[in-house]
C-alpha cells in the first residue's frame, strides 16, 4: 500500500510525436507512471502534436503501441493537442482582454541584434511592449512577464527561481506562423485536465517559472513539480533525437524497464526476469526521493 493514497493525484505524459521513444523519454515515463500509481492517483497520455514540421509520421501512434507493449495503462483517453486549438484560442484572448498578451511584430533577426542571451534562448527586449514596432499582417502574440522572481519548490531539483524580466523577457505563445507556444498549450492542457502534479525531465525545469507565471494569470491552480534528472549520453549531451539517442526496443521490454529504474535509482533485484515481476517489484518499491537529481549517463 503507498503510505499516503491519494485519489485526487493526476498525473501525466507527454509525449511530442517527433519519433519514437528513446531511454530519456521511457525513463521520464516509468517515472511519472510509478508516482502516479503508487499515490493512487490516475496517469493520462497527452500527445503534443501541435507543431507538424517537427513530427515524424506514424511516431504517435508508434509511442502509443511501445506504452502498450511496456504494460503502462492509462486512465481516459488520449488527448491531442492538435484537436484543442479552440481551447488555446480561448487562452489567448482572456490574455488579450487583460491587457497580459499583446502582439509582436519583430523579427527573428531585429531581435537577435539587440537582445541579451537569456536562460533559454534570446531575452525579447520588450520592443513591441506599448504598440507593434510595424504592420506586419500576421503578429505574433506575447505575454508580459513580472518584475518580481517566480520561484517553486521542486520535489527532487529544490527551490528554483527565475527573474522572468530579465532571464527570459516577454515570451511568445502563439508564434507568427500561427502555431501555438508549447508553454500556453502545456499550462491550458494541464489545467483543464485537473493535473495536480507534473514529473518530467528536468531539461523543462527552465520552463516552469513561465508556466507558473501562465498559471497565475489565467487563474488556474499551481500543479507540484517535480523534474527527474536529465539523461545524457557518453558525451555528456542530453538524449534527445538531435543527439541520435536510440529508440528502445519493446522486444526488449524488461531489459529496458530494468535499465530505466536503475537510472532512477531504483535497480531492481536479479531474480526479476519477466515485465511484469519488474512493474509488480517497481510498484512495491518506488520511493521518490530515491531518485537522484543530476544528470544520469545512459
Ligand atoms: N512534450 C514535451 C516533451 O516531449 C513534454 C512536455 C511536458 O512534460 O511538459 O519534451
Ligand atoms: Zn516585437
Amino acid at each position: 500500500m503507498p503510505p499516503h493514497p491519494d485519489p485526487e493525484y493526476r498525473g501525466r505524459f507527454a509525449p511530442s510525436p517527433t519519433g519514437l521513444l528513446h531511454a530519456g523519454s521511457l525513463t521520464t515515463a516509468v517515472g511519472s507512471y510509478l508516482e502516479a500509481r503508487v499515490r493512487g492517483g490516475q496517469w493520462l497520455v497527452r500527445m503534443e502534436d501541435l507543431d507538424p514540421p517537427r513530427e515524424v509520421q506514424g511516431a504517435a501512434d508508434a509511442i502509443l503501441r511501445t506504452l502498450e507493449a511496456f504494460g503502462f495503462e492509462w486512465d481516459g483517453e488520449v488527448v491531442y493537442q492538435s484537436r484543442r486549438h479552440g481551447l488555446y484560442r480561448a487562452a489567448l484572448d482572456a490574455l488579450r482582454q487583460a491587457g497580459l498578451a499583446y502582439p509582436c511584430t519583430c523579427t527573428r533577426r531585429e531581435i537577435a541584434a539587440k537582445a541579451r542571451r537569456g536562460v533559454d534562448g534570446w531575452v525579447y527586449p520588450g520592443f513591441c511592449r506599448s504598440g507593434p514596432r510595424n504592420d506586419r499582417p500576421q503578429p505574433a502574440w506575447r505575454l508580459r512577464v513580472p518584475e518580481d522572481p517566480v520561484g517553486f519548490d521542486d520535489r527532487l531539483q529544490g527551490h528554483h527561481a527565475q527573474a522572468l524580466s530579465t532571464d527570459v523577457g516577454d515570451f511568445v505563445l502563439q508564434r507568427a506562423d500561427g502555431f501555438w507556444a508549447y508553454q500556453l498549450a502545456v499550462v491550458v492542457d494541464d489545467g483543464e485536465q485537473g493535473i495536480t502534479d507534473v514529473v518530467r525531465g528536468a531539461d523543462l525545469l527552465v520552463s516552469t517559472p513561465r508556466q507558473r507565471w501562465l498559471q497565475t494569470c489565467l487563474g488556474l491552480p499551481h500543479p507540484g513539480y517535480c523534474h527527474l534528472p536529465v539523461m545524457v549520453n557518453a558525451a555528456g549531451e542530453k538524449l534527445s533525437k538531435q543527439t541520435l539517442a536510440p529508440a528502445i526496443r519493446p522486444e526488449a521490454a524488461a531489459r529496458e524497464l530494468v535499465g530505466a529504474l536503475t537510472r532512477l535509482g531504483h535497480p531492481p533485484p536479479q531474480g526479476c526476469g519477466t515485465l511484469e515481476e519488474v512493474w509488480q517489484w517497481a510498484r512495491s518499491n518506488w520511493c521518490l526521493e530515491r531518485v537522484p537529481a543530476g544528470p544520469v549517463m545512459v
